[in-house]
């Protein structure tokens, strides 16, 4: 079968024929994979910024958003059957049992950094016919997602950060009440989400669902697929080449929440001096080397003091993210279903995967497919 790989060693990106897959464990799945994100992740990988093979091997095949159809089970595999659609999530844990988070199943804030991730760190991803891996690590897609799982990874970002922000929510101003329904979690907050990449626009859906007046600010003019989205979910698009921070700020009112999904600090900066009273600043995106930023630490310490500000880095997703992001889909997908559709542009052959990853845009979110 195929499967799309990197070598890091003499710097290529192949297909390559690997043997299928055995069930090896009692509580191992074969997964016969049925669609795959490809991201800015992959496109790092391919470039070999990173992206580490697993011990032993000189490749690392790469994929890590996907979604499957269970097609066999372990004797030990309690919750799943052959049929059943999973996406599986993409952190392992490390292997100290002095990680608190790793041993409470909560890979996604290990802190040894040991971990292993599919398709990036030391473990071979989904870009692939067939999968194998415990029943542990998926997490369960209803039916009617059949067309959108592939969408519930990216969206995990989003929804790991929303957790928090929620559960602070409930401990802080304006105290949310845990018994709010999800539709009203950010009633009469406003949000700005930095970016119009798919994670930007999956935070904002995100976002615009639990009830926040949502803008989406991103250089690129409208109109476009991508501001056209943001029009359709009940958000304000706004092209930073036509208004500053500080407009949006009058527009705005208080900034409550603001989600980068960027990964430009100079940016990032900038969009932190007009965060508003008790506002929360979500980080998702990894700069990579860029020219020195100047700033100014003192007063953005003054403000983050004296505003109740919190700042908050997030990466990758545990389970409860994963389980928040399908529901969330459902309710997009009820919502707007039209928008859903528009976020897969397509569904390429695997070996047009490099063409993907290597340029062609093929809508919002690029999926390689393996169905028939
Ligand atoms: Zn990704
Ligand atoms: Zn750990």
């Amino acid at each position: 079968m195929k499967a799309l790989a990197v070598f890091p060693g003499p710097r290529e990106v192949k297909l390559i024929e690997v043997d299928p897959p055995r069930l090896a464990e009692p509580d191992d799945v074969m997964l016969k994979m049925l669609d795959v994100g490809i991201c800015g992740t992959d496109k790092e990988i391919c470039s070999f910024e990173y992206g580490t093979p697993p011990p032993g091997d000189d490749h690392l095949v790469i994929g890590h958003e996907a979604l499957a159809e269970v097609v066999e089970v372990g004797p030990a595999v309690e919750g799943l059957k052959s049929g059943d659609l999973v996406v599986p999530t993409v952190r392992r844990p490390c292997p100290d049992p002095k990680c608190r988070a790793c041993v409470a199943g909560h890979q996604d804030f290990c802190s040894t950094g040991n971990f292993t991730e599919r398709g990036i760190k030391e473990a071979h991803g989904y870009l692939t016919s067939l999968v194998v891996d415990r029943e542990r690590y998926m997490v369960p897609v209803p039916p009617v997602l059949a067309d959108f799982g592939v969408l519930t990874e990216p969206l995990t970002i989003a929804e790991k950060a929303l957790m928090q922000v929620f559960w602070l929510m409930e401990h802080r101003p304006p105290w949310l009440s845990p018994d709010t329904p999800a539709d009203r979690r950010g009633e009469g907050l406003s949000a700005l989400v930095l970016g119009a990449g798919p994670v930007g626009l999956l935070g904002a859906m995100a976002l615009a669902v639990a009830g926040f007046n949502t803008y989406v600010y991103s250089r690129e003019l409208p109109p476009s697929p991508r501001t056209d989205l943001v029009a359709t979910i009940g958000a304000t698009y706004v092209s930073s080449q036509q208004r500053a921070f500080s407009d949006l700020r009058d527009e705005m009112g208080n900034i409550d929440l603001i989600y980068e999904a960027v990964g430009h600090s100079d940016f990032a900066v900038a969009a932190l001096r007009v965060l508003g009273q008790n506002g929360i600043f979500i980080l998702t995106g990894v700069p990579g080397m860029e020219a020195f930023v100047q700033s100014d630490p003192a007063s953005l310490m003054r403000q983050l003091v004296l505003k109740n500000q919190v700042l908050l880095g997030t990466v990758n997703a545990g389970r409860d993210a994963f389980a928040a992001a399908l529901e969330d889909l459902e309710r997009f997908v009820q919502r707007w279903p039209e928008t859903a559709t528009a976020l897969i542009g397509g569904r390429y052959p695997v070996d047009e995967a490099q063409d993907l990853i290597f340029g062609r845009s093929a809508g919002i979110k690029s999926v390689v497919s393996f169905r028939t």
